[in-house]
């Protein structure tokens, strides 16, 4: 074999052996596992992270959070890179004929606790916390949620938003373009909040990709939610009483 042959093999051979370094580097990145699901280093707790998560175990370390640039989009205000998403989303949307309006994006600690005051009073303390966020604890603080509507306003901010053609299309769509369905069914257990269909947040389309995929929450994502504990087994052992029927 001519020399410069094997220079070049033993080249090809170097780049191989990198490449496969450098992957298996990357796959040793620390990563938060939920059944299979990884995703790469995270930052889940800095405000101006787009994979920050806040509820009512996590709020905002600065009360009065705002973020440092707002976008204007469709009437309302996000971070930019939410508010570029949002705008591609709803031009796709509407290419398809589903019209996607924005109901509420960005709100400020003042304007939050105005609306939870407004939604104690007419519903009471407990419907209003499983509903709306004290200030300090909402996702529209960090502008990085946007409430979507349907044009003719049907279902607005109401479970039934599902059914319509703007909710049924963010359901199968939004994590294309970096939303999710933040407050699913059945998970107010995990998030805390009550089953909202039309409230996204933006993740980015990775992470939006992963959670969908997995159909978990953002609280699992970022390994923060711990299931709780299998029940103790029903094998009677030596005291165990028996049921009365
Ligand atoms: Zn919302």
């Amino acid at each position: 074999m001519p020399r410069q042959h094997i220079t070049t093999h033993i080249a090809i051979l170097g780049c191989v052996c990198l490449g496969l370094l450098a992957y298996l580097f990357h796959l040793d990145q620390p990563v938060s596992v939920y059944a299979g699901t990884t995703s790469t280093a995270q930052d889940f707790d800095s405000p101006g992270s787009v994979s920050v998560v806040v509820n009512k175990q996590r709020p905002l370390g600065d009360p009065g959070y705002v973020p440092a640039v707002l976008i204007e989009t469709g009437g309302i205000s996000l971070r930019q890179e939410a508010a570029e998403a949002f705008a591609q989303m709803a031009r796709d949307a509407e290419a398809s004929g589903v019209a996607i309006t924005a109901v509420s994006g960005f709100r400020t600690a003042e304007s939050q606790a105005r609306l939870h005051d407004a939604y104690t009073g007419r519903y009471g303390t407990e419907v209003a916390e499983s509903i709306s966020a004290l200030p300090g604890q909402s996702e529209h603080q960090t502008g990085l949620a946007v409430d979507i509507g349907a044009s003719g306003g049907e279902c607005s901010l109401k479970a039934c938003f599902e059914g319509t053609a703007p909710g049924a299309w963010a359901a199968a769509n939004a994590q294309r373009y970096g939303f999710i369905i933040r407050y699913p069914a059945g998970a107010e257990h995990i998030t805390g909040y009550a089953y909202e269909p039309w409230h996204l947040r933006y993740v980015g389309p990775d992470a939006a990709g992963k959670i969908h995929g997995a159909g978990i929450t953002l609280e699992e994502y970022a390994g923060l939610y711990e299931p709780p504990s299998a029940p103790p087994s029903s094998a009677p052992g030596k005291n165990a009483v028996e049921p009365v029927p």
